[in-house]
């Protein structure tokens, strides 16, 4: 969650950093707030509730002269989002000034003693213990030094932070570190910068470093970054990675909005995750750490995510035990991580699933899956990630950066990846030939097209949007692999629209759900033409029988359908039923953006949301 940035160097800090935080919006946008360090020693910032142009307002009529400063987005987890809850934070003397991202689970018993030795506190945060317990250090042992102050401090903190400081009495030093809550830092010819994740830098640099937990580094004017490790030792040559992101894939580029763009972009992502990937072998998927005989003997896969990459886990299950004949269970991580008695053995594989591959649910996940002996396998977007460095391999989607808070784009590219394994799998065990999954796969290479014929049909999700309009509730079913679909689909309109959807396998709706059903419920129905369609129409008929209004979406050509719903979103014919998910959804996503723009909302910044959910 939230946005954490620092400049120093020779350029006006606070240039960067609002542009940064607007950059980083999507990970925060309750308030936002910077620091800078004046060249005569003082602090001055402006924060606020509210979005960065509201902080941008602010700022532009404010003295933020300085070539050192911190900023912040924030997703507020302890006190309300205020302009006094807003970050950066100070400590008592108004000389250091520290953003934060995470939790300090100790800040109540910290903020006693703290208050005891006579400390006065501003904010209703967690975070603000930080100032002033480096106050103390910089008063006391590690006088004169920041590092050392911010090290001193980090000891006494339980929780996740990524924190960036400065001192107005140490003008031009900018401390960062971290523990469970992702920082990258960057050196450049007009100094160094630092940041939640690498797209704010993607405008500065192509190098960056992302820090290890505990690290603490000391970034200069002249654009030197020291590092030391957790036990205090120098970080001589630290790994830089290079992005491979061009800057421009993180703005508009024409389109009103990110979910509009990334939504159209799914074709592309799904051709550059598929190229390259078929070989002598079958699946190029070196990305595996497992042999094949060990691939050969996996008797149980476990998948763990969250929000949309579970349900990318669903459509994975239908995959692997489809082609690999291998059970599946798909589990929560939050719901997980506290179920003590979970069972694995030694041919238990793990796939953990997350977008921003900082998910802390996930990584606990994955973490317990390691220490249970399991080969973790992460499906994610983001390169260098904690999920990527923290897992036996990685298979990167490669679905470039995702700005808006809903996901689509990383959607459907987890979803063909999990494929990928499926079919790597199936070949390992046997249960296909090589020519069986050389054909899988050129089905796969078909979704690009049939995305975008969906894109093309956009007119008709906009159609059904009339079916939503002053409703409070919706219901989204759908069988086999297509409730996935379902369940994205409701969880896309309830983030964006903040409309009601509760999705259901269409099958269980008559066992309670049927009961919110009344005369104009709009229910969605995914019902292509598949082995369970008939069931499927037969749910339809419960619905209109009960006066509800039936949006289906269905394949090209089904004229029962069509006689039978208020309005169709009509499918391309897939060439294979595990196709349909990874090309139907394209028409939830849309249907849920033309709602909340029919409601007048934000799609890309929907309430109460961030991008990157790095708290438990
Ligand atoms: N826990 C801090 C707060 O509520 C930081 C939240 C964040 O990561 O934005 O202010």
């Amino acid at each position: 969650m939230c946005g954490v940035v620092g400049y120093t160097g020779t350029r006006q800090a606070s240039e960067w950093l609002l542009d940064a935080l607007q950059t980083l919006e999507y990970r925060g946008y309750d308030s936002a707030g910077v620091q800078v360090v004046s060249p005569s020693g003082n602090l001055h910032g402006v924060k606020c509730a509210g979005r960065v142009a509201h902080l941008r307002e602010r700022a532009s009529v404010a003295n933020l002269n300085g070539t050192c400063g911190i900023g912040h987005t924030r997703w507020a987890t302890h006190g309300a989002p205020t302009d006094r809850n807003a970050h950066p934070h100070l400590d008592c003397r108004g000389r250091i000034a520290i953003v934060h991202n995470g939790i300090i689970e100790n800040y109540q018993q910290l903020k006693r003693q703290l208050m005891m030795s006579g400390h006065t506190f501003s904010s209703d945060t967690d975070s603000e213990v930080v100032a002033h317990l480096i106050e103390d250090a910089w008063a006391g042992p590690a006088s004169g030094n920041l590092a050392l102050a911010v090290r001193n401090a980090c000891d006494r903190l339980e929780g996740s932070w990524a924190l960036a400081v400065v001192c107005a009495d140490a003008p031009g030093t900018l401390v960062v570190t971290r523990n469970g809550s992702p920082l990258v830092v960057a050196s450049t010819e007009d100094g160094a910068y630092v940041a939640s994740d690498v797209m704010p830098l993607a405008s500065v640099t192509s190098r960056v470093v992302q820090l290890q937990d505990r690290d603490v580094a000391t970034l200069s004017p002249d654009g030197s970054i020291a590092i030391s490790d957790r036990d205090g030792r120098v970080v001589e040559h630290p790994t830089a990675i290079t992005i491979d992101w061009d800057a421009s894939a993180a703005t508009l580029g024409g389109y009103s909005d990110f979910m509009a763009k990334e939504i159209t972009e799914q074709p592309e992502a799904i051709e550059r995750l598929l190229s390259g990937r078929l070989g002598e072998h079958g699946i190029e998927l070196d990305e595996l750490t497992l042999t094949k005989a060990e691939l050969a003997s996996v008797r149980h896969v476990v998948i763990i995510a969250c929000g949309t990459s579970y349900h990318a886990g669903l459509a994975a299950k239908s995959a692997i035990e489809r082609w690999a004949r291998v059970p599946v269970s798909v589990e929560y991580a939050s719901e997980f991580n506290y179920d003590e008695e979970y069972i694995v053995d030694d041919n238990t594989m793990c796939v953990i699933i997350t977008q921003s591959g900082e998910t802390a649910d996930t990584l606990t996940a994955a973490r317990r899956m390691k220490g249970m002996g399991c080969n973790v396998f992460a499906i994610t977007n983001v390169l260098g990630s904690t999920a990527a460095r923290e897992s036996d391999g990685t298979l990167y989607v490669q679905a470039g950066p995702e700005v808006a808070v809903a996901s689509t784009k990383a959607y459907t590219a987890q979803m063909v990846a999990s494929y990928l394994l499926a079919l790597r799998l199936a070949l390992a065990k046997g249960c296909m030939t090589r020519e069986e999954v050389v054909k899988h796969f050129h089905d796969l290479e078909r979704i690009p097209d049939l995305m975008r014929e969906v894109l093309k049909r956009r007119w008709q999700d906009k159609q059904a949007v009339r079916f939503f309009r002053n409703k409070t509730s919706s219901l989204y079913l759908g069988r086999n692999v297509n409730s996935a679909t379902a369940f994205e689909g409701a969880l896309k309109l309830k983030e964006i629209s903040y409309l009601h959807a509760e999705a259901y396998p269409a099958g269980e709706m008559k066992h309670g759900p049927i009961a919110l059903i009344e005369g104009g419920f709009p229910v969605v129905v995914v019902v292509p033409a598949d082995h369970v369609h008939d069931k499927t129409v037969s749910n339809i008929q419960e619905c209109l029988a009960r006066g509800a209004a039936v949006i289906a979406v269905a394949t090209d050509g089904d004229e029962r359908v069509a006689k039978l719903c208020s309005e169709v979103l009509w499918v391309p014919r897939c060439p294979n039923e595990l196709i349909v998910p990874a090309v139907s959804v394209l028409h939830l996503q849309m249907l849920a953006r033309y709602v909340a723009r029919d409601r007048g909302y934000d799609v890309d910044k929907p309430r109460n949301l961030a991008k990157s959910v790095t708290v438990e």
